[in-house]
């Protein structure tokens, strides 16, 4: 694979340039298009509307399929995590969460994360590399393959969210540029405004994110009320501290659009980070730099081993998340998924147990 051309984490710019140049009449580029995006075809050979000679001849430069589903757990809430691997190797884990109203994929930007973020397994793993914009968007498609069938249903209602491994906007580009192949109407016709990106606090790419015109929502990832915890919890914190990030974030809540709101994650670690105090704390943060248009995302923490932290009892999380609301904050729950099978937030390690309930493909 490793010279070939990746003909799913091309625009359509690019594949008709593509096409031209080994003189096919443009029009192939949107057939191969479609057949990847629209009807997410995996080879090259299943896009019977192109020529078999010219599939052949595609076959000898591109590819299109490079991700390979290693194993597929299954959770009892319903909670879907796959293991890829790279064509090199490096794993990608994905995750398909069904709710009632709406299905939502959380894929990863980065195979591993050189974040230290020390309450996530991922950050164990380091940064092994970062995903192209071909490895972001076949994640999203082998998923939908995997619980719709091949192009049977429309993704439409599915939301995405750019939380799994990796900080992603460390891989800014080809984030951005997979989230615009993907909310291409003949394409996957996932737009931007059902997809949300969560970052660890890389400040510059807030200011530079806030300024895209077609842009997806925002999440930041807090976690700790003052620096000297954040120091500790988030070592991202020491190159940007709290002051840098939320007057980051107020310029974000400048551009938002109407009705539109942003999002702090706050992971809640027992005895940690989540007395009333710093709930207290957190809300005098928010109002000292008038952030009113913010709801916080409270996720209790999922336990796992090698880390020590223990998880917050669901009467301190609601203490927590009271204490915010009675301090004008809107405070939501994240009901945790898949801890089962390793799927929750901050598990993905790209752990594959023989005791866990594997579903081959
Ligand atoms: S929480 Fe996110 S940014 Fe932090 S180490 Fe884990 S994957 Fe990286």
């Amino acid at each position: 694979m490793s010279d070939k051309i990746h003909l799913i984490g091309l625009n359509k710019d690019e594949l008709a340039k593509f096409v031209l140049k080994i003189g096919e009449p443009k029009y192939r580029a949107s057939q191969i298009f479609k057949g990847l995006h629209e009807r997410r075809l995996r080879q090259i050979e299943e896009i019977t509307d192109l020529p078999k000679s010219f599939r052949e001849k595609l076959n000898e430069t591109s590819t299109t399929s490079t991700l390979e589903v290693e194993s597929r757990y299954v959770s009892e809430d319903g909670t879907r995590r796959f293991l890829m691997k790279t064509h090199d190797g490096y794993p990608v884990e994905t995750v398909f969460i069904p709710t009632e109203k709406r299905d939502t994929i959380c894929f990863s930007s980065q195979s591993g994360c050189p974040l230290k973020c020390d309450f996530c397994l991922t950050a164990k793993l380091g940064l092994l590399r970062n995903l192209t914009v071909g490895e972001i968007i076949e994640q999203i498609v082998i998923v939908l393959n995997d619980v719709y069938g091949e192009a049977n249903e429309t993704p439409h209602g599915t939301n995405l969210v750019a939380m799994g491994a990796g900080e992603p906007f460390l891989n800014f580009e080809n984030l951005i540029k997979a989230i615009e192949i993907m909310s291409e109407e003949d394409g996957l016709f996932i737009v931007p405004n059902r997809i949300t990106v969560s970052t660890a606090g890389i400040v510059p790419k807030i200011y530079e994110f806030a300024k895209l015109e077609k842009r997806p929502h925002l999440a930041i990832s807090l976690s700790a009320p003052n620096d000297e915890l954040r120091d500790k919890l988030m070592p991202i914190n020491k190159k940007w501290d709290i002051e840098e990030l939320l007057q980051a974030a107020k310029e974000f809540q400048n551009s938002l659009r109407k009705g539109e709101r942003f999002t702090f994650e706050y992971v809640l670690l027992g005895g940690i980070n989540d007395s009333v105090e710093h709930a207290l704390d957190l809300a005098k943060l928010l109002k000292k730099y008038n952030l009113t248009r913010v709801k916080i995302n409270l996720i209790p923490h999922n336990s796992a081993e090698p880390l020590e932290y223990k998880p917050t009892s669901w009467d301190q999380v609601e203490k927590f998340k009271k204490t915010l609301e009675e301090n004008g904050v809107s405070a939501y729950v994240r009901t945790p998924r898949g801890r089962d099978i390793f799927a929750a937030c901050g598990q993905l390690a790209a752990k594959s147990e023989p005791n866990l309930v594997q579903i081959a493909n």
